[in-house]
């Protein structure tokens, strides 16, 4: 089956998404898909021509529908205005022909090729995690009825109202329990003395 002709929104979408990752966004560039007859050259996924000291640069991409059917590698438009852009960086130093030529272009399709496959397998690591339903929640306490005894009379507490009171209480009691028992310790004292003087008295 053959590939669609993207649309130009996307084209243009691509276009910005990887001008701002390879830091190219200095460079006026513009994006099209074209027929092969209408492209500067035969047998060309994609076409850049530019203008360094204008920072401007032009990029068809080759229309998938000239694409043979029976292609080992179908068409990548992605891929292909990844490199188109490669080449801006390479500008400076480019290679017209030659060896030194085949070389830069593998480099520049071998980095092309490696981005994108990176981009791609980390929207499909994102796909996976996003596919995991999330933890399953736990039901909150059932309410409790409220009290009718006289203890719940007056004005309504919060349960948190309630916690932060009961948490003073340990620090609180030791004073209350040693009072009373020094209190108590004087009445016993006198009754003790009481006591020992109604005896003397009645002995
Ligand atoms: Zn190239």
């Amino acid at each position: 089956m053959k590939a669609k002709t993207p649309s130009q929104k996307q084209l243009d979408a691509w276009l910005r998404e990887w001008q701002r990752i390879l830091r190219l966004q200095d460079w006026e560039v513009k994006v099209a898909a074209r027929r092969e007859r209408a492209m500067h050259s035969d047998e060309c996924e994609g076409c850049n021509r530019y203008q360094p000291e204008l920072k401007r640069a032009s990029i068809h991409i080759r229309d998938p529908l000239d694409d043979p059917e029976d292609a080992d590698f179908p068409p990548d438009p992605e891929t292909t205005i990844v490199h188109e852009l490669l080449h801006l960086h390479f500008a400076p130093f480019y290679v017209t022909k030659g060896l030194l030529n085949t070389l830069q272009e593998q480099a520049i399709e071998a980095i092309a090729q490696s981005l994108v496959g990176l981009k791609r397998r980390g929207k499909a690591i994102v796909n996976k995690w996003s596919r995991i339903p999330p933890p399953v929640k736990q039901k909150p306490a059932a309410k409790q009825p409220p009290r009718t005894d006289k203890r719940a009379a007056g004005p309504a507490r919060s349960p948190g109202v309630h916690r932060r009171v009961t948490a003073k209480l340990p620090t609180a009691e030791p004073r209350a329990m040693a009072a009373p028992r020094l209190i108590s310790a004087v009445p016993m004292a006198a009754k003790r003395i009481r006591r020992a003087t109604s005896k003397s008295e009645g002995g």
